[in-house]
């Protein structure tokens, strides 16, 4: 049997008028469904397809993450996405005097780099993450759905981006997305004061460019709760704040995170229509 779970979720979403906020419903995918899965997204299936589950009424639904340079997955049709190309021109900052060499500091990058895939790493915590999942700045100038942009950087092609800016003023407050544990709330070169929230079930949030924490690591917070404030630390280019989101060792879109309750209310309820 074939389930239109995608024609539902259209549906949902229309009604809801929470559209706006989705670039494409595939965002979340639920298997059976027609169509392609969006790179960075989220499919959602009954079949035991990865170590990510949630149990909602004696049912068992598994999360794959998909990452953003897939071409296969399974028996899933992979969209083909045209990501957006970023032009980013940084002004070198005049160097003081520094005590790193560049040496120093590249291996500094590469350690701490190092450091946070080891966090992503640990065995899936209990879920701890209740309803959708937050845009963690309330009073926000701009939010781009950049996750996936290339990015040129004073000419030359640089990494690909991996989360979402939200543009904001400087000491803007910034909350949890959602309920978790703090395992990151400490200084790194590139991101600047970061903070990374495990909500278990393998989803992580990524908070980057901070000015202030308010949290520590080992902390439970809950979702809506004050983190800390927008700022420019860090490789910046002015005020936002980085939001990033992993399942697993897995970039995907934030955007997949706003919606997912939602997205496995309508996978319940059109498993238990038949
Ligand atoms: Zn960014």
């Amino acid at each position: 049997m074939i389930l239109r779970f995608l024609t539902t979720y259209f549906a949902v979403f229309a009604c809801l008028g929470l559209f706006y906020f989705t670039a494409s419903a595939q965002t979340i995918y639920m298997d059976a469904t027609e169509g392609c899965v969006e790179p960075g997204g989220i499919v959602i299936t009954e079949k035991i397809r990865s170590d990510f589950s949630v149990s909602i009424e004696d049912r068992s639904f598994y999360f794959i993450p998909v990452p953003i340079t897939a071409t296969s997955l399974y028996d899933y049709d992979i969209c083909e996405k045209e990501f957006p190309v970023e032009k980013i021109n940084i002004k070198r900052r005049k160097r003081k005097a520094s005590k790193f060499s560049d040496e120093d500091l590249q291996n500094k990058i590469k350690r701490q780099k190092e450091f946070l895939k080891s966090v992503y790493l640990e065995e899936p915590k209990p879920r701890m993450w209740e309803g959708n999942f937050i845009i963690p700045v309330k009073n926000y100038k701009s939010l781009k759905e950049n996750f996936g942009a290339r990015r040129i950087i004073n000419g030359v092609p640089g990494a690909i981006h991996r989360g979402i800016d939200i543009s904001a003023h400087k000491g803007e407050k910034v909350y949890a997305s959602n309920s978790g544990i703090v395992v990151v709330a400490r200084k790194f070169i590139l991101e600047g004061n970061l903070i990374v929230i495990n909500h278990g079930t393998g989803i992580y949030t990524i908070y980057a460019h901070l000015k202030d924490m308010v949290v520590g690591e080992g902390d439970f917070v809950k979702k809506g709760q004050l983190i800390g404030y927008v700022g420019n630390t860090g490789r910046s280019t002015g005020p936002h704040l980085h939001f990033g989101a992993k399942m697993g060792q897995i970039d995907i879109n934030p955007f997949a995170l706003f919606e997912i309750q939602d997205a496995l209310s309508v996978a319940l309820s059109s498993v238990n229509s038949y």
